[in-house]
Formats: structure tokens, sequence, C-alpha cells
């Protein structure tokens, strides 16, 4: 078997040689690009070979086209969603189409808390009775216990520095709270040099593989080639879906065989990228929680695999699902220390009643939501913005 692939691999080395396609010439990737080398010429000398002997995996080229032959893709220092590279770009992926709305997707979590808030507000004045009002609809909302204890504390010491005596005022200042709580950095950030990755984590069903389809989606949309690396070799659905979205967006695609080597999957994953000269590995991880300890490790290792250089590991993002509250907390806890959470990714905020629970996590964690998935298309993610969730999540005073 590996004889057969190492002369297979030789034999389409030879022909891309002799063809003048220089694939292996797109593996100048953003490393060399950044020196102010042409990136048009083939160089074969830089595909770096694997250090490992013959892939375990199977790349696809979806229909983006390879390094040769589109134009290099620049190296911004930052990427959200819909965020471009500096220039020059790529070939363009589909257009992603028209973002919703969070005041919009909100609907469910803004009753709620607006049902729930009624009480307090209703009354006029802040005596004890609206604290305790106040307190119950937080916790109703999925904020959390102790988070929103140290919400009341701060709102009660407000209270008494600023003179608020209005439910209004009352509102303004919880807005301002639940603000501070969830402010922090957004950015998806690429790597200076090498192949960037981004590893998606989380428990299966929480949206990872829809997540990633959506990123690649937005990547391409703005010119940056991404490779998919279907690292649940656990589920060969989870792979059938990002093959999908591949050729849907245009993405590259390393899948391997069922129950292998996830991190073999990641670093083919990386190679091939650097191989076409794309930036970017989009890489999807298992998420069985049966065997949690197993699966820490195992998630420990795709992430020091990833990070062999010409690999980058620049974001690590939890999924969660906002509809499953507060156990996604505990379970964001598990991750967080196993792996170094860069970031989560809230999905499903368009079904939970219970939007409390981005203020719990970000405030109970310390780690920033970057994106929030808000329905099942692929345009429904979008950058998480503190104010304008604010915004949608508390009704007007
Ligand atoms: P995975 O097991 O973590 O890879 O989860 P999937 O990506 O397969 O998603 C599980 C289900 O959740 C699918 O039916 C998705 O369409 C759905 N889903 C993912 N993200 C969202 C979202 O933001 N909103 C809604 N309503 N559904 C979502």
């Amino acid at each position: 078997m590996v004889v057969v692939i190492i002369v297979v691999a030789c034999a389409a080395l030879a022909l891309a040689v002799i063809a003048g396609l220089g694939f292996y010439g797109g593996a100048i990737g953003p490393r060399r690009r950044r020196r102010g080398m042409p990136s048009g010429r083939p160089q074969p000398a830089l595909a770096a070979p694997p250090s490992r002997p013959a892939p375990a995996t199977a790349p696809t080229t979806a229909p983006a086209p390879t390094a040769a032959q589109a134009p290099p893709v620049a190296q911004a220092p930052t990427a959200g969603p819909g965020a471009g590279p500096a220039s020059p770009v790529g070939t363009k992926g589909p257009e992603v189409g028209e973002r919703p709305r969070l005041l919009d997707r909100l609907g469910k979590a803004r009753s709620l808390l607006a049902a729930q808030l009624a009480g307090a507000v209703g009354r006029g004045r802040l005596d004890r009775q609206a604290w305790e009002e106040l307190e119950e609809a937080l916790i109703l909302a999925d904020v959390g216990t102790s988070t929103t204890a140290a919400l009341l504390e701060a709102l009660q010491e407000r209270a008494r520095r600023d003179g608020l005596s209005s439910s209004s005022q009352l509102l303004d200042a919880l807005k301002e709270e639940l603000a501070g709580r969830l402010a922090g950095d957004r950015e998806l950030h690429l790597a200076d040099e090498g192949v960037t990755v981004w590893l998606f984590v989380g428990v299966n069903g929480v949206g990872k593989t829809t997540t990633i389809g959506k990123v690649a989606m937005s990547q391409r949309a703005v010119g940056r080639e991404v490779v998919l690396a279907a690292g649940d070799t656990f589920r060969a659905a989870a792979a059938d879906q990002l093959e999908a979205w591949a050729e849907r967006v245009g993405a590259g695609l390393v899948r391997g065989k069922q129950g292998g080597d996830p991190g073999a999957v990641v670093f083919d994953a990386v190679q091939h990228a650097a191989a076409r000269g794309a930036p970017v590995v989009l890489a999807d991880t298992a998420g069985r929680l049966h065997t949690k300890v197993n699966l820490m490790e195992e998630l420990k290792k795709v992430k020091r695999v990833a990070n062999r250089p010409p690999g980058s590991v620049q974001e690590v993002l939890l999924v969660i699902d906002a509809t499953t509250g507060q156990n996604g907390l505990v379970q964001a806890k598990q991750f967080a220390q196993a792996v170094g959470v860069t970031g989560v990714v809230l999905t499903k905020l368009d079904g939970t009643a219970k939007g409390g629970i981005a203020v719990a996590i970000a405030s109970e964690l310390g780690i920033p939501i970057k994106l929030v998935g808000l329905g099942e298309g692929p345009a429904d993610l979008v950058s998480f913005d503190e104010r304008e969730f604010v915004e949608a999540l508390v009704p007007a005073g």
C-alpha cells in the first residue's frame, strides 16, 4: 500500500513538473511570499515533504484553483467571518448572502427576559423586591448563579454611587454591566507565516461541522483559500458533510480512513495547504463525550501535530450549543483546561430563550465569544458584538 502511494505520488509529481503546472511550486506559501518572492514561479525545492512516510489520508481537490493558477493569497493579521485579506486576493468562492441581525434572531431570548423583567421594571422604583425580581430574571435567562450574583453586586454599587432610582436607569446600567462582561477579542488570528490552523472542538451535535462550512464560505468569499481537515474520523457522516461544504465553497479537503488517526489527517491537511498555497486549514475534531479522557488526550495530540511547521495553531474554537444552557458551560471548562481554547462559537442562539448563557460563558471562563450561529444557512454566522447582543437581549426600558 505504502509503495503504491509513493509510486503514485512520484508519478503525480513528475507529471506536474513536466506539465509545468507548478503544483508543488504553489507550496511557496505565505512564508515565502512575505519575503517578496514571486509566487507564480514553480519552486519545487520549497515543497517541504512530510516528515511522515506516506499520507494516511486522501486529499480531495475541490473546484478551487491550485496555487499555481490562482493569484497569491495575501496575509492579513486577522480575519473575522466577513473580513478580507489586504490585497491581492485569490479567486473568490460563492457569495455568502446577507447576514442576519442579532436583533432579528434573538426574539425568543428577548421575550423571556422581557417577561421576567416586567415585574422589576413595572415597580418603577428600586426596592428590595425589584432587586429580587431582577435576580430571578437573570437566573431564568441562564446567566448562572455566580455571574448573576456578581452582576447584582455591581448594579447595587452603581445604584448607590450614581443614585439610580428608576427602572429605565436600571436597565441601562444592566446593559452596561453585561456589555462590559462580554467584551473581548473577536478576531480570528492568522499566523505571520506558514499555514494557519483553526481547530474546532466541542461535543457532537453542537454545530461544529456546520460552523466550519460557514467559516470556509466566508473565507472563500473574500478570496482566501482554505483546506478543510476532516479530523472527526470516528463519524463518516462528519467527513461527508465537510466534503459537501468543500465542494460548495471551493475549498480543499483532506479526509482519512474511518477510525484512522485524526492527528495524521490534520498533519496531511497542513501539508496539502502548504502545497496548494492555501493559508488556512479549518480542522474538525471528534466530539464523542463518552470517552472523555481519551477525547481530551486525542485533542491535545491533534493540536501538537497541527502546530508542527509549517502549521501554526492560531485559534482553538470551542463550539457550544446555546440551547444546552449551563451544561455547555461545564463542557467548556473541560475543553478549556485540556486544549487552551482561544474563543467560543455559540451556535443556535436563534433557537434558545436562554441567551444569558453567553454572559455566563464570557464571565466565568474569561474566553471571548468570537462568533455566533443564528441559523442553519451558510450566512447565519456572525461576528459577536457585545453592544448589539445586549441591545437585542435586553428589552427597552
Ligand atoms: P456537529 O456534530 O458538532 O458537527 O454538528 P453539526 O454541524 O452536524 O450540526 C448539528 C445540527 O445543528 C445540524 O442540524 C445543523 O444544521 C444545526 N445547527 C448548527 N448550527 C446552528 C445554528 O446556529 N442554528 C440552528 N438553528 N441550527 C444549527
